[in-house]
């Protein structure tokens, strides 16, 4: 049971407690989102060292995530959210998502996300 929680918590957006003031995994963001990121440096050379070219194949040549690898159109939503519940839904790629998706919500958005949480860093 509490190693089944654990997995849930690590599987979120962010690494906080699902609740009144963290992730609640409903995963609005990334289905607003996630088909509008761009890659960073940082996250290409990461895939390239991990030979992640399941990841790599969805990215264009300006570095604009998720394309489909035939038609390098963007995905609408991420390709990557997984349904975990009927109302829980979590990052499929969570260990190595893009630094964007890390940095989510950013001092822009006043750290609160779509859904209102506040998520500080
Ligand atoms: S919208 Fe907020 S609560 Fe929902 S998955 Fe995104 S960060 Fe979590
Ligand atoms: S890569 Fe993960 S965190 Fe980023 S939009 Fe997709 S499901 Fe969400």
């Amino acid at each position: 049971m509490l190693e089944a929680l654990n997995q849930l918590l690590r599987g979120c957006f962010k690494r906080k407690t699902p609740g009144k003031t963290g992730c609640a995994c409903c995963g609005r963001c990334c289905e607003a989102f996630g088909g509008h990121l761009h890659a960073s440096a940082r996250d290409l050379a990461r895939w390239e060292h991990e030979s992640r070219d399941d990841l790599l194949k969805h990215v264009n040549r300006l570095d604009w995530i998720w394309v489909d690898p035939e038609t390098k159109k963007l995905l609408d939503p991420c390709p990557f959210i997984k349904q975990i519940a009927d109302n829980k839904k979590i990052c499929g790629i969570y260990e190595t998502r893009p630094d964007i998706c890390r940095d989510y919500p950013t001092l822009a958005h006043g750290h609160r996300c779509l859904s209102g949480g506040f998520l500080k860093m």
